[in-house]
């Protein structure tokens, strides 16, 4: 996969990209990474990427005439139809299914906003999907666009260990993973469920599925509402309901 990465700040991704994962994903061949200065899309001698905004107010805009560019040369030998993404708050929220939905294609244009964002027309002229990493407002687009970049790049094949799929982690199914541990059996009086230690896989997989499933009606019980439960499950959740009733009228 070619990801095309539009900034102000490219010094920003070493560390991050070039470590790890992120790294040896590159290093394979699986990842071609490329950044861009939008400055040196500039035609002036200061390199002016921002300008004052119509109609006053504080702040700075991304003009737009450096950053069209910068997308078109990008796109130059792209694939039609290669997503050109704007960071911005005001996107469709980043999620699990959006990463795989990304990994899935050839080429992704990453365009990183700064200051009170892009000239709109960026907007209508170039760019052709939005995502926003939460509900809240950071500097600048280039740590959401490492977000992404890391959650889409774990879906590519080979770049995890063939036993860590990331169909497995948190989300895939729509619900949380369960607790992991490894060595020492006991460690400060805790021990080590008894379960892991024993070996039979079907146990494991269930007592994994059941914790998973308890994690989720702990913490977010909002993605109870859409995970595709079986009627195992459901009784599970039933089970964890009484019990939690159950311990409230023993407190009382
Ligand atoms: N004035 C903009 C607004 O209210 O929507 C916020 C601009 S923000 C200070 C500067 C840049 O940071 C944005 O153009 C965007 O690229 C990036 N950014 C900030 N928060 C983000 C978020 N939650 N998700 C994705 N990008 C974000």
């Amino acid at each position: 996969m070619r990801i095309d990465v539009l900034t102000l700040f490219p010094a920003m991704f070493d560390g991050p990209m070039t470590e790890s994962m992120l790294w040896k994903a590159r290093d394979r061949g699986l990842l071609d990474l490329r950044l861009h200065d939008i400055r040196d899309f500039t035609t002036d001698k200061h390199r002016t990427a921002d300008d004052i905004p119509y109609g006053g107010g504080g702040g700075m805009i991304m003009k737009p005439e450096p950053v069209v560019s910068a997308v078109e040369t990008a796109l130059s030998d792209a694939p039609p139809n290669t997503p050109v993404i704007l960071m911005t708050p005001q996107g469709r929220v980043f999620s699990h299914q959006i990463a795989k939905e990304l990994a899935g294609c050839e080429r992704l244009v990453f365009v990183c906003g700064r200051y009170e964002g892009l000239d709109e027309r960026v907007r209508q002229l170039v760019i052709t999907d939005e995502i926003s990493i939460g509900d809240y407002v950071l500097t600048g687009g280039e740590l959401p666009a490492m977000v992404i970049i890391d959650a889409v790049v774990r879906h590519i094949p080979g770049v995890l260990g063939a036993c860590w799929a990331a169909d497995e982690d948190s989300h895939a199914e729509g619900i949380l993973e369960g607790p992991h541990y490894t060595r020492p059996t006991v460690f400060r009086g805790l021990e080590v469920p008894a379960v892991l230690q024993q070996g039979d896989h079907g146990k494991i997989q269930r007592w994994r599925r059941e914790q998973g499933l308890r994690r989720t009606w702990q913490n977010r019980p909002d993605l109870l509402l859409r995970a595709r439960l079986t009627d195992e499950e459901k009784y599970l959740l039933a089970q964890f309901a009484d019990d939690q009733a159950a311990g409230q009228t023993r407190a009382l």
